[in-house]
């Protein structure tokens, strides 16, 4: 799509329905939603303490990757299926939902039960079997944005989901590669603005990822809240200097409680529950 063709006109968005524990998340319909929660799980305190503290201050559904797509096959790559039982049990302990990453059609069967929303990650966003096996089943999918991709390629992506006429599809900005350097990525607000003006699709906002840098996190995440997003996916960690995966982009708990302050102050000015 070619910027030129961007009209003033406004596309209404579909609600998404989420079921969080018991709760009924409506996304896309007026409230902000904060994920949050640790890039992977790594072990039952560590997850546990995570989500019970990110439960306390205001978070509606976790996060937390089984299975972690790894630039290095030497990297720590997710405790796999042995970590559904932490999952079941903490979900339950803190009455949450919880999204999490699947990245082989294959594991869609097995983790179905265990989650509200299954993610789709930036590396796997182009992976059409993946997308092809999720329009089968009727859960949402939260679809990340490749890093190297095109907003017209991502809302592609999202109909190979839909078009199955079964599962919704909630887009997530996570930030794309320029020629920028001084942070992990560049987090596209232009796309977020886009996608919320120009298309039905509710979009989430992820900092954590969009710019690497945990100092950096809560700025971004108080814009995505600003221009409107319908919620944000932040990474949070006991100890982020220990975490197995994505260390350096981790909320301490005290840095989250700040933000979940800061979030609630903006989205009652810009009009959001
Ligand atoms: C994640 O959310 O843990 C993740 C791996 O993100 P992305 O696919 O955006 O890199
Ligand atoms: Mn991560």
């Amino acid at each position: 799509m070619m910027f030129s063709n961007i009209t003033d006109t406004k596309i209404s968005k579909k609600i998404v329905e989420i079921v969080s524990g018991n709760k009924n998340l409506s996304i896309g319909g007026g409230s902000f939603c904060v994920i949050a929660g640790p890039c992977s799980i790594e072990n039952e305190l560590q997850f546990s303490s995570t989500a019970n503290f990110v439960t306390k201050n205001g978070a509606q559904l976790l996060r937390g990757g089984v299975w972690k797509p790894r630039t290095s096959h030497k990297s720590f790559q997710g405790l796999g299926s042995v970590a559904l039982e932490l999952v079941k049990k903490i979900t339950t302990e803190t009455n949450q939902g919880i999204v999490s990453e699947v990245m082989d059609p294959r594991d869609i069967e097995e983790l179905y039960p265990y989650v509200s929303l299954f993610q789709v990650g930036s590396r796997n966003m182009h992976n059409y079997s993946l997308l092809k096996e999720l329009a089968q089943q009727d859960k949402p999918v939260l679809l990340k944005r490749g890093f190297a991709s095109f907003v017209d390629e991502w809302i592609k992506s999202a109909e190979y989901i839909e078009q199955g006429g079964k599962a919704s599809v909630i887009l997530c900005e996570r930030g794309i590669r320029t020629f920028e350097t001084v942070t992990r990525n560049t987090l596209d607000l232009n796309s977020v603005a886009f996608i919320k003006h120009k298309t039905h699709y509710p979009i989430i906002v992820d900092p954590s990822h969009g710019v690497g840098v945990s100092l950096l996190v809560p700025d971004l995440a108080l814009a995505a809240a600003a221009l409107g997003a319908d919620g944000i996916m932040v990474e949070v960690h006991p100890n982020p200097k220990e975490a197995l995966s994505d260390g350096p982009q981790a909320l301490t708990f005290p840095q989250f409680e700040i933000l979940m302050t800061k979030i609630n102050r903006i989205i009652e000015i810009v009009g959001q529950k």
